[in-house]
């Protein structure tokens, strides 16, 4: 984490001659004028080498993308509006009218729904596996596969998953897709810091750089990071078509966030960690999810691949709490914020009905709520889940 935490700063960045500044120029633009005819019409849309259109990349855009592919061991990345357009981008990018795509069961909902809505009515199916189930995934494998999608671990139940296991599974798959078939992770909590989806097997990581890159909750933005060239293309020249770029001004925000993100990863981390730890011992508590509690579903498997475990934490509540309970719970938090997002300085949470999110068995009984733990004194953040407990 030390290593990649001064690369995120040291970067071979250029300042303007004479003008040694430590943050990079933030450049704007739509227009971008060339000199003559013949490059303008010579104006090579494909690479990096020059600058054609402000929705193409700027200075600044270019100077995001470089250190995010650094951040996840990548060679390639290409930045959009969210997180969410990140997933949709690579959907868009890969697959065609009649191919099929697999997502994990227990995955971010709206890559879901996205499958649900419009990636039906272009003709592209879809099913969900069971990520805990190497073997499952394999079963659900067919002839007309062509992405893969994990996540590590699941959103809102952190189950973490046996990646080298599920990209074998995939990787063995006898009736392959003549293309091949593309694994594409949801890096967002791990966030290039806890682990390296490429070592890992993974062709495609995708992140929402709203989360810990920003750090700040006050930015929207994604990115696609592969290490193939051919890939990349795939998802850049897509990129061009649908007009998916982003500003200036929002770029310099998540710039600024890296230098202090592999930081803030460590403090949220340590601080989830002992509350996690905390909450698990509460009588009104069934369970803690969390990758680095033992018991919590996949945690040999986050121990053996993961150094870093993020800020989110789940709990699930003794079957005696039910949803009335739950919301009197929530409601009654005071540091924690009631909303979407994490990883942002300010603690959240919010209950959500698993059995409604999912097709395989939900074996609890109880409520669960996910908190994002933010920057707040730990001791603060105990002391109001504990008057909240007693509320409930
Ligand atoms: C938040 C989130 C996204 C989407 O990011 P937005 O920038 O909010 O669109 C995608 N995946 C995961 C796992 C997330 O937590």
């Amino acid at each position: 984490m030390s290593e990649t935490s001064t690369t995120l700063i040291h970067h071979p960045y250029k300042p303007p001659a004479g003008f040694d500044a430590i943050p990079p120029g933030v450049y704007k633009a739509s227009t971008i004028a060339f000199p003559t005819v013949a490059a303008l019409r010579g104006r090579d849309w494909k690479h990096k080498t020059g600058y054609t259109y402000g929705l193409h990349g700027t200075p600044t855009t270019f100077t995001l993308e470089e250190r995010i592919a650094t951040l996840e061991g990548g060679k390639h990345c290409t930045l959009v509006p969210s997180g969410l357009a990140a997933v949709v981008l690579v959907g868009m990018a890969l697959l065609k009218a009649g191919d099929e795509l697999l997502i994990p069961d227990n995955a971010y909902g709206p890559n879901k729904t996205f499958a649900q809505g419009e990636l039906a009515a272009w003709g592209i199916s879809h099913r969900f596996y069971d990520a805990m189930n190497p073997a499952d995934l394999a079963a659900k494998l067919g002839p007309k596969t062509r992405l893969v999608w994990l996540e590590a671990p699941g959103s809102i139940t952190l189950e973490f998953p046996d990646m080298p296991a599920l990209v074998a599974a995939v990787k063995a798959h006898k009736n392959a897709h003549p293309a091949g078939i593309v694994t594409a992770l949801d890096n967002t909590w791990g966030a290039g810091l806890a682990f390296n989806a490429f070592d890992l097997g993974l062709d495609i990581s995708v992140q929402a750089l709203t989360k810990y890159p920003s750090g700040g909750a006050d930015v929207l933005m994604g990115s696609v990071v592969t290490r193939d060239e051919a890939l990349h293309h795939l998802v850049h020249f897509c990129h061009m078509r649908v007009g998916y770029g982003v500003g200036g001004n929002d770029a310099e925000l998540v710039l600024r966030g890296l230098n202090s993100m592999a930081l803030r990863y460590a403090a949220q981390d340590a601080a989830t960690r002992e509350l996690a730890a905390w909450l698990a011992g509460r009588p009104q508590i069934a369970t803690m999810l969390h990758p680095a509690l033992p018991g919590s579903p996949g945690h040999e498997t986050w121990k053996r691949d993961c150094t870093g475990a993020a800020c989110l934490m789940s709990a699930v509540f003794k079957p005696e709490f039910g949803p009335e309970r739950v919301d009197r719970f929530c409601d009654s938090l005071k540091l924690f914020k009631l909303g979407y997002s994490w990883a942002g300085p300010m603690s959240l949470c919010a209950p959500y009905d698993i059995p409604a999110l999912r097709s395989t068995p939900w074996p609890h009984k109880g409520g669960l709520v996910r908190f994002s733990v933010g920057l707040e004194a730990v001791a603060d953040l105990q002391a109001d889940i504990a008057q909240a407990l007693e509320k409930a």
